[in-house]
């Protein structure tokens, strides 16, 4: 089976939901530890699609994206971001022009972007259209998912789309950062017997170390299976 390992960044205004839809995904079994010395945290999960596994490393800031930038470790060898703004702010959706000249001097190689407009569920007060945010996200190569991290809504979407996206890339494009490999060890992968379907099982909470832990980062690690 072809694997691929893959760090995916998640940028935007504080208060947008970036933290909340991490949250959401992963899942809420793990207690979440913070490096304060780079005000980012990490988890990792497997995503199944199209036959080959994608490890992705999901890198959720500390606050610190209020002083507009970040370490240039949260960006280190990253290849997919999520730039994320809430729907009912407008000066959230200007703020992710920032983000990607961000993204453009501190990371060389090819990405895959995704734009999410979160807080889908506050309609009524929506301040950026959705055409608007799909125009947008065309400019710049992403696609245009809306979430809500409240209702759950559309997330598994996005790191699935994400997770697509990374295979493609990692089949077209040599990206020096990703790694990609053939397991000939599936059967060693594979979820221990009793443990539910991988339909039933998006939320197992297999906690292991991942093989790129570096001893100043808390991390929590979470095992994740979606099928499509
Ligand atoms: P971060 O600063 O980008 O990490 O944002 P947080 O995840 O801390 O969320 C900021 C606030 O927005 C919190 O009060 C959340 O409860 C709220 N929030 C996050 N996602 C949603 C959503 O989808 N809908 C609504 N209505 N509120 C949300
Ligand atoms: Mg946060």
């Amino acid at each position: 089976m072809k694997v691929i390992e893959a760090k995916i960044v998640v940028l935007g205004s504080q208060g947008v939901g970036k933290t909340s839809l991490v949250v959401r995904y992963i899942g809420k079994m793990f207690s979440k530890h913070i490096s304060p010395t780079i005000g980012a945290s990490f988890f990792t999960c497997n995503i199944s699609a199209e036959g080959a596994r994608v490890k992705l490393q999901v890198w959720d800031t500390a606050g610190q994206e209020r002083f507009r930038s970040m370490a240039p470790m949260y960006y280190r060898n990253a290849n997919a971001a999520l730039l994320v703004f809430d729907i009912t702010s407008g000066a959230s959706f200007a703020s992710i022009k920032g983000w990607v000249k961000e993204l453009q001097s501190n990371v060389p190689e090819p990405m895959v972007l995704s734009l999410v407009g979160n807080k889908c569920d506050l309609e009524a007060s929506r301040a950026v259209t959705y055409n608007e945010a799909v125009q947008y996200a065309a400019a710049i190569g992403a696609a245009y998912c809306e979430t809500s991290a409240l209702h759950d809504h559309g997330i598994d979407q996005v790191f699935l789309s994400t997770a697509t996206a990374l295979l493609k890339l990692s089949a077209t494009t040599l990206v020096s950062s990703m790694r990609s490999y053939d397991s000939n060890d599936g059967d060693h992968e594979r979820l221990p017997i009793g443990t539910p379907t991988e339909e039933a099982a998006t939320h197992t909470g297999k906690v292991e170390l991942p093989a790129w832990s570096i001893d100043s980062v808390a991390h929590g690690d979470v095992q994740k299976n979606m099928c499509c």
